[in-house]
């Protein structure tokens, strides 16, 4: 079993909007905060027996922002989102396979 990478810096930049993920070997990870937050994990987003993603982009205004963020164990990054949303765990591994070719569709 390989380890998950784990990340050397995490930073929320509310003037980009952004969040960026520095890694030890891996290139820098950039995501806009609203995709970070259609990408949450948890069940109330995603059905965990199809994978299907449920939550509705429509109910995710548009400067949605990370209002806390806490360490989980040191595997983890739970983030709370300022539309009220605190159900999201993301993990490293989680965090260093996000589908960031993907996002377009998703958006729509
Ligand atoms: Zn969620």
């Amino acid at each position: 079993m390989t380890l998950s990478p784990v990340p050397k810096n995490l930073k929320a930049i509310r003037e980009q909007q952004v969040f960026e993920i520095e890694w030890p070997t891996a290139p820098l990870t950039r995501i806009a905060f609203r995709d970070l937050r259609l990408l949450c994990p948890c069940a109330a987003c995603v059905d965990e027996f199809t994978g299907e993603r449920i939550v509705n982009p429509a109910m995710v205004p548009a400067d949605v922002a990370p209002s806390a963020m806490k360490y989980s164990g040191n595997y983890a990054l739970k983030i709370s989102w300022t539309d009220g949303h605190d159900t999201g765990i993301y993990t490293w591994d989680y965090l260093s396979k996000l589908p960031l070719d993907q996002l377009e569709p998703l958006r729509s």
